[in-house]
């Protein structure tokens, strides 16, 4: 595991505060490794190192956190974003329209067309999410094989139909994948069927016959939802699948197969990269009911194996939150604001959800929120803001008063903004600083609280 990996190179990080370049880039050659045994495809590998050492470097430690512990931390929760983002975080912004997580928003029947090799899983969980749809959403679902090409592939479904209590198209003999596909279009229509599950045939290898032959049925049947099966321990070689599919079909998301199994889980990250569409299913055994959402967290704690340093950073990071807020509410009662705090109550609004989302939650903000987007300030500003206050030095920081024209430029150039975001933000710390010295002035919260009676 990247545990052991690691554990070397963690005796070797030090220091408190910012990350530095050497110590993550060492950390990072670690990382590269584990997600190559992972079997994540190694043009995915690069590119999510890029992405982590960018901004791991200069990424503060938090107080009782080592820095490789904080290293492990922004790796997992890279991995996690890259996955699709945890559901429950709303970090998935796959809008879930029901439980099983797919777009059934068109007119009846609404197709879903299932895609992949031979042997990925395709007819098992095409009855998998049949099941699925009808239980937990009572759907009424048909299912039809336009597998013509294994033997008894169609049979296969109807066993899998009878199985799950689902309909399946009765098989005739001789008819080719469209004309099957245009059949079970009209039936359904017909039975007034909900859903329409078609389970295509696949090759041992991507084909130009296979791809012409998933147009074509594509074209007939205009399905919803495009589903790409991939077993999970094919690892690099889903890439290539996954590759020649997007592009040819409208894909709109993919299901793993096989997570049951040993695989290390990197498929699912190269999947979600090089198709960008949402993982939907993960598949955990040959049963009709082994199927699952699927969670990024779990994966990545797959990938990683360091589930246990992500939740104790996590711990330390709720407990500084704590420490933070007592310091402030001290900082208030004494009317002192310095950019610490400024940059306290930025972050603060990041993690709520950035400015529309606090914005959203209070009544009486949608003029605010107007206001605020009129003179530029978007979540972006919140981030530029941030990395102002981290490129100033912590003398700086608690005597603003500090800046000249000279520090001013340096902060700029070290943070990627002008002169003149530095000169914006200074405006905004005075005017609060303003307000804290008034609020004390009043007799602190308890003055504020009569003003507003
Ligand atoms: P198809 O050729 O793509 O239609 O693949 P099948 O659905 O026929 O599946 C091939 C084999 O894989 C069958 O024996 C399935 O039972 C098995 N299988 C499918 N999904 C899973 C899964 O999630 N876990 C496990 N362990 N086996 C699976
Ligand atoms: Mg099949």
């Amino acid at each position: 595991a990247l545990s052991d990996r690691l554990g070397n190179v963690f005796d070797s990080l030090r220091g408190r505060g910012a990350l530095k370049e050497d110590d993550v880039r060492t950390a990072m050659r670690e990382v590269r490794i584990a997600l190559l045994e992972a079997d994540v495809a190694l043009p995915v590998v690069r590119r999510f190192i890029d992405t982590v050492t960018e901004r791991a470097i200069g990424a503060e430690v938090l107080r009782s956190v080592t820095p490789g512990q904080q290293v492990v931390k922004i790796v997992n929760d890279a991995l996690v974003e890259m996955l699709g983002g945890d559901p429950e975080e709303g970090g998935s912004s796959q809008a879930a329209q029901n439980a099983v997580g797919l777009d059934l928003d068109a007119k009846p029947p609404v197709v879903i067309m299932m895609v992949g090799l031979q042997g990925s899983g395709k007819t098992t969980s095409t009855a998998k999410i049949a099941k699925r749809l009808k239980e937990t959403e009572g759907k009424k679902v048909m299912m039809a094989s336009l597998d013509v090409n294994r033997p008894a592939a169609q049979e296969q479904l109807a066993i899998l139909g009878e199985q799950a209590g689902v309909a399946t198209l009765p098989i005739v003999a001789g008819q080719q994948p469209v004309d099957i596909a245009n059949r079970a279009i009209s039936s359904a229509k017909l039975q007034s069927f909900d859903v329409l599950m078609l389970d295509t045939a696949g090759r041992l290898h991507v084909d130009e016959a296979l791809m012409a032959e998933m147009k074509a049925v594509a074209s007939v049947s205009t399905p919803r939802e495009v589903l790409l099966v991939v077993d999970s321990l094919t690892g690099q070689d889903a890439v290539n699948v996954a590759q020649s599919f997007t592009g040819e079909v409208p894909l709109t998301g993919v299901v793993l197969t096989r997570m049951d199994g040993d695989a290390r889980g990197g498929a699912a990250l190269s999947m979600r990269a090089v198709t960008g569409k949402p993982i939907k299913f993960a598949g955990t055994g040959e049963k009709l009911d082994a199927i699952e959402a699927f969670h990024p967290s779990r994966v990545a704690n797959r990938i990683l194996g360091m589930g246990d340093i992500v939740s104790m950073v996590e711990k330390a990071a709720t407990a500084v939150k704590e420490e933070d807020a007592e310091r402030l509410a001290k900082r208030m009662a004494k009317g002192e604001f310095d950019m610490n705090d400024l940059r306290m109550q930025l972050q603060q609004m990041t993690r709520m959800g950035g400015i529309g989302a606090i914005a959203g939650m209070l009544p009486g903000m949608k003029k605010a929120k107007a206001a605020m987007a009129q003179s530029g300030m978007d979540d972006k500003v919140l981030l530029h803001m941030d990395a102002i206050i981290s490129s100033m030095t912590p003398k700086e920081r608690e005597k603003p008063q500090l800046l000249n024209a000279r520090r001013k430029k340096r902060i700029a150039a070290g943070s990627g903004t002008q002169v003149q975001d530095v000169n914006k933000l200074l405006k905004m710390h005075q005017e609060m600083a303003k307000a804290m010295k008034q609020i004390k002035k009043m007799g602190g919260l308890k003055g504020l609280g009569q003003l507003f009676g």
